[in-house]
């Protein structure tokens, strides 16, 4: 295993996980059927369908 040399300052890590935070991927796919942003290859959010056919039931309370 390695060693670090030196102990990463608290003010370095702060910066540092700042920077992996800002990083937000968009969605840049939007569902064939209501047209909602979606991850792509997931199952839509709104409607519950994927590749046009409906996957799960989804409930509108
Ligand atoms: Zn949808």
């Amino acid at each position: 295993m390695a060693v670090p040399y030196g102990r990463k300052s608290r003010t370095r890590s702060r910066i540092q996980r700042a920077a992996n935070m800002r990083y937000i991927p968009k969605a840049h796919n939007t569902c064939s059927n209501c047209g909602e942003p979606k991850a792509a290859h997931h199952i839509c959010g709104k409607c519950g369908q994927y590749a046009g056919r409906s996957v799960l039931e989804i409930q509108s309370n």
